[in-house]
């Protein structure tokens, strides 16, 4: 959607929303978008570009063609890049043209509106072929733009650890469901012995505009062509794959799993997603990692906590304990006069830092001082003992 005011609008879009709220003369709208909403709002296209209001055409062409060449949706995956680049190619077609530049020079946007009516740029394709000599020219085939290849979308598979094996790494294998090239078709999507035709109803251009007109302006939304798919093209459909190029299939993926990961850790399988569209790249897998809990010992990033309990002598005393920790059970020395609460460390018997395993946090232990509840007569006896010898060593210290 190409949305575009007249007056002064401010465009509140939240983060992760498809919605927008548009303040208007301190009016709000909402305004529902989907994925192809292009909002546009007073761009001021030589800052588009980068360049100076008193620039040259020839600066203005490079400028376009740096940018246009880095923001192409064919090389660029980041969300927000194929806006961009229609920004790129709008800014470019008004200032590469004489009559266009004076009149926004003059009068803005809006001016504009009136000379070429509004929205009404050219496919910011057709235009970087132009000037790039097709796709080829960049190493991208030569296909055309609108049917172009596309990326095969990432996977996301769930594995879940247990605690030592995310602790030590471990090598896993697994089973995954993805789109893999059709064979009957070889992911062309046409039935094999059969011919495409330009597609009747878009005329080939794989997408068409309609537009509104609404208090705030005129929308105008460039919709994928329904008929072809945005293909542009339509052909009699692969049986087997029903037109798509792909179809699904499980794979055994043999997955090293690195010392340290921790639950929400994402582990990235480079091309092993979805297989691309009209032989475009596939996606990459993407492995999130959960963790299975450890009854005694808890994860602290790269510590192990973990809590003991002595009793009041051995505190006093000093004793020492077996202590689990991930390298199976250990000495642990508590020194005489331990205090309750005092954490002792048990250095580099904690989780390999992730990428660096040859580096380990530590366990580390929290002392529980266990006061008897009950105490037999003996027991009491040799305590009274000792409450006298120490009231007798500090006369003063009992107020
Ligand atoms: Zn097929
Ligand atoms: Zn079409």
């Amino acid at each position: 959607m190409y949305f575009s005011t007249q007056g002064c609008a401010r465009i509140h879009v939240r983060k992760g929303e498809l919605d927008l709220q548009l303040e208007l003369n301190n009016i709000l709208f909402w305004v529902a978008c989907d994925e192809h909403t292009i909002i546009s709002c007073g761009q001021d296209y030589y800052s588009v570009l980068g360049v100076s209001k008193n620039a040259s055409k020839s600066e203005i062409k490079s400028a376009y063609r740096k940018l246009a060449r880095s923001y192409h949706p064919d090389v660029n995956k980041e969300p927000g890049a194929e806006q961009k680049f229609k920004e790129i190619s709008n800014a470019y077609e008004v200032l590469s043209d004489d009559e266009k530049r004076s009149i926004y020079d003059r009068y803005g946007e809006a001016g504009l509106k009136g000379s070429m009516g509004m929205g009404d740029f050219s496919n910011p394709f057709d235009l970087f072929e132009s000037l790039f000599d097709g796709l080829g020219g960049m190493g991208m085939g030569a296909r055309g733009s609108r049917n172009r290849a596309t990326e095969g979308e990432d996977q996301v598979y769930n594995l879940v650890l247990d605690f030592k094996e995310a602790i030590f790494g471990v090598e896993k294998e697994i089973e995954i469901m993805r789109l893999e090239n059709c064979g009957t078709c070889d992911g062309s999507g046409a039935k094999p012995g059969t011919r495409t035709a330009k597609c009747s109803a878009c005329g080939g251009q794989g997408q068409v505009v309609s537009s509104a007109r609404t208090p705030l302006g005129v929308f105008q939304q460039i919709m994928p062509c329904s008929a072809c798919g945005g293909a542009g093209e339509t052909s009699t459909p692969c049986n087997t794959c029903g037109g798509d190029g792909r179809v699904r299939k499980s794979k055994r993926i043999s997955l090293k799993v690195p010392a340290g990961v921790d639950s929400g850790s994402r582990l990235r399988v480079r091309s092993e997603g979805n297989a691309g569209r009209r032989g475009g790249p596939p996606g990459d897998l993407f492995v999130i990692i959960e963790v299975r809990p450890d009854p005694v010992l808890k994860r602290d990033d790269t510590n192990i906590l973990y809590t003991c309990k002595v009793t009041y002598i051995d505190a006093i005393l000093g004793t020492t304990l077996k202590v689990p920790t991930v390298d199976g059970m250990v000495d642990l020395k508590v020194p005489s006069g331990t205090q309750p609460g005092t954490t002792l460390v048990m250095a580099k018997k904690g989780v390999p830092f992730l990428n660096k395993s040859n580096m380990r946090g530590d366990q580390l232990v929290r002392v529980q001082v266990e006061i008897p509840k009950r105490l037999s007569g003996e027991e009491r006896k040799l305590i009274e003992e000792l409450a006298n010898l120490n009231k007798a060593k500090a006369p003063n210290s009992r107020r």
